[in-house]
């Protein structure tokens, strides 16, 4: 049977926007411009586990970096990961190639250049919060979840390019995986 043995690694709300906080996502279902791009690049596509998802549930509150820069977040971050650690090990032990693995721009957990900073935590009695709210901003720096695949990937001595999808300025991103394949 015909296959190219390329892979590629996408964050969970590529293919399944219904993970994402409720009212932050900007397509119905996937995000089908950068699935079917990567499906005509002949790609196998890995969906990653959403770690915000299986810590908060669909109806969690939007978060911030710092809410979930903690060992425990971490930690979580680390076992989600590890049996997909497991699979990039026997692809490439079998001369598999994974080609990349894309974030998203602007999460607190899978930002690959960009994240959101905020002073957030508390009650929603205090009378900080619609401040602290209004403060919320995009700040450079990865996500907790892609500094932890960063770290596991440095450990393990894996060399796979983390690209980040900028939902908001998909253009470059095409370019970025064009040149994957
Ligand atoms: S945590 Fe990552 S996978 Fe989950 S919704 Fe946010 S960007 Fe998508």
């Amino acid at each position: 049977m015909k296959r190219d043995k390329k892979i590629v690694l996408i964050a969970h709300c590529i293919l399944n926007c219904n993970s994402k906080v409720e009212g932050l996502s900007q397509y119905r279902g996937a995000l089908s411009e950068v699935v079917s791009l990567l499906m005509e690049q002949g790609l196998g596509i890995i969906q990653l586990p959403c770690p915000e998802l299986t810590v908060y549930g669909v109806k969690r509150w939007g978060h911030v970096k710092e809410q979930f820069n903690t060992p425990y977040f971490r930690k979580h971050c680390r076992e989600v990961f590890k049996p997909y650690l497991e699979q990039i090990k026997d692809y490439q032990a079998a001369d598999y190639q994974i080609v990349g693995l894309l974030g998203i721009e602007g999460s607190p957990s899978c930002g690959v250049n960009r994240s959101c900073s905020g002073d957030w935590g508390g009650t929603f009695s205090s009378p900080k919060l619609e401040f602290n709210l209004n403060n919320v901003k995009s700040i450079d720096g990865a996500g907790i979840f892609i500094e932890e695949i960063r770290e596991i990937f440095k450990e393990e001595e894996i060399g796979i390019p983390i690209i980040g999808v900028d939902e908001k300025d998909l253009k470059q991103t095409f370019k970025i995986i064009k040149g994957l394949s």
